[in-house]
């Protein structure tokens, strides 16, 4: 009885649906470029068209689709479109999608080997080709975690538990005894809440300063290390960052390294967007010193065409990783736990996705050569355009340009006030966000407003770029 009533969705329907979502998909890939990047909505303005309780009824399939598309596309802002080139990219591809519509269909939970060998295995091997693919050591073995930001705080509490010989684990903190860590000024804002999740305490984080290039100083490093040690504290990790948010400034790898091994202190590397450029041999000089490095972190998820959430962590020391996670409750036994890889204990959930089918299916789809070509194109796109914007008399370059992000802002000759500068430059954000035809966004570099722009996103060409920079300059006249 029951069963005849609830009008559920069957198999020959998910099948007719399946076939029609694969066509609105394709669709969606093709035209993504006609919407605007983003939504002219206001707070709220979605909220008040969805109901307040869930419906007590089945509803057709028709009807949730249809809402979809009137309530739902009208309020996304379009990371798909070539268009977008704010904050970094979290680009997809056909293969990362085909891939994910497996791993949805299959829902395997890949916690242990058991629970599905095919998923562990994969894992393993995808990693090693990831590894030799951006030039890694083969000291290091990876592990698909969710972000950078979860990479990062495994990091964190692998450094925790090696410097306390897994005594927080077992105790917690210790009383007499205050630990530190270290990042540069522009280190992106995971680390301080990671070091607040790890229990280091937010003040024990050493902000240190960096060059003219936004990159860590080496020197300064030091000196903060050892004063800490005079003041009786216990340098635990640095986190140094290949590739910064706010300009990819290249943290000095060798400098920073070799301090690390001469006080003993744990070096976590965040290369979470710039990590794809190590796929290019001519790009390897960021990773110079890798070898000092205890973890490494990288998000194909950003820039490596592979759709979210897929971050690539790396440690040195397998068994400080799993050290620091295994749990062995009786219900989670079993009989190969002696000899196969239970990725539950490389990291924080129990219950993982089968994450590495998409990376599979990117790396074969595209291929070593496909993948070099388009990060090569992207690079290139953004080194034409910062001589542009060098050579434009109204604008000028706010930080050095080693990959595809351009820091700029509009400075026309005859205003020097440095308030004017970042309000203009505010302004013309908005205006330019609020045509719907550009995304941008910004950050601030040594207290100036700048704008921040992207050439990265999968299917962004040379005439997006142009069409992006005349509408900057247009915008920016018809400010003044
Ligand atoms: C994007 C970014 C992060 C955070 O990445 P999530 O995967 O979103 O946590 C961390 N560090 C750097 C340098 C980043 O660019």
């Amino acid at each position: 009885m029951a069963d005849q009533r609830i009008n559920t969705m069957n198999n020959s329907k998910f099948r007719k649906y399946a076939h029609e979502l694969v066509d609105w998909m394709a669709d969606y890939f093709e035209e993504v470029e006609e919407y605007p990047v983003k939504p002219d909505v206001q707070p709220g303005d979605i909220l008040q068209q969805l109901p307040n309780s869930a419906p007590e009824q089945s509803e057709s399939f028709d009807s949730i689709f249809e809402d979809f598309n009137d309530t739902i596309i009208p309020g996304m802002t379009h990371w798909e479109s070539p268009n977008f080139m704010g904050y970094f990219p979290a680009n997809k591809s056909y293969p990362s999608v085909l891939a994910e519509m497996l791993t949805a269909t299959l829902g395997a939970q890949c916690m242990s080997w058991l629970t599905s060998p095919a998923a562990t295995e994969l894992e393993e091997q995808v990693m090693v080709w990831l590894r030799k693919l951006i030039g890694m050591p083969e000291s290091f073995t990876g592990v698909i975690q969710g972000t950078a930001s979860t990479s990062t705080l495994c990091a964190l509490l692998m450094a925790r538990e090696q410097i306390t010989d897994f005594e927080v684990n077992e105790t917690g903190f210790p009383s007499d005894e205050q630990f530190t860590v270290y990042c540069s000024a522009e280190t992106h804002s995971s680390i301080e809440k990671d070091v607040k999740i790890a229990g280091f305490g937010r003040r024990h984080l050493r902000k240190i300063p960096v060059d003219k290039n936004f990159a860590m100083q080496p020197k300064k490093l030091e000196q903060a290390i050892r004063s800490d040690l005079e003041d009786g504290y216990s340098p635990t990790a640095v986190v140094a960052t290949v590739g910064t948010t706010g300009s990819t400034a290249i943290d000095p790898l060798q400098a920073i390294g070799e301090i690390c091994t001469k006080y003993d202190v744990f070096l976590h590397v965040d290369a979470a967007y710039a990590g794809t450029a190590l796929i290019l041999p001519e790009n390897r000089w960021m990773n110079e010193g890798i070898e000092h490095a205890d973890s490494f972190v990288f998000n194909p998820h950003k820039w490596m065409f592979t759709n979210f959430d897929c971050s690539a962590f790396y440690v040195q020391d397998e068994a400080l990783l799993v050290r620091t996670f295994e749990i062995m409750p009786e219900y989670l036994k079993t009989p190969e736990d002696q000899r196969v890889k239970n990725y539950r204990d490389w990291g924080i959930p129990l219950g993982r996705r089968f994450r590495a089918l998409k990376l599979w299916f990117v790396l074969r789809s595209f291929g070593v050569e496909g993948l070099q070509e388009k990060i090569r194109h992207h690079i290139s796109l953004a080194q034409n355009l910062k001589d542009k914007i060098q050579q434009h008399n109204h604008f000028e370059m706010l930080a050095p340009v080693p990959l595809n992000t351009l820091c700029f802002r509009f400075h026309p000759n005859y205003i020097d006030d440095e308030e004017k500068l970042d309000e203009l430059n505010e302004k013309l954000l908005n205006t330019i966000q609020k045509s719907g035809e550009l995304f941008l966004t910004h950050t601030k570099l040594g207290g100036s407003y700048t704008i921040r722009m992207v050439l990265g996103n999968t299917n962004v060409t040379e005439t997006h770029m142009k069409k992006a920079w005349k509408l900057i300059t247009e915008k920016a006249n018809q400010l003044l």
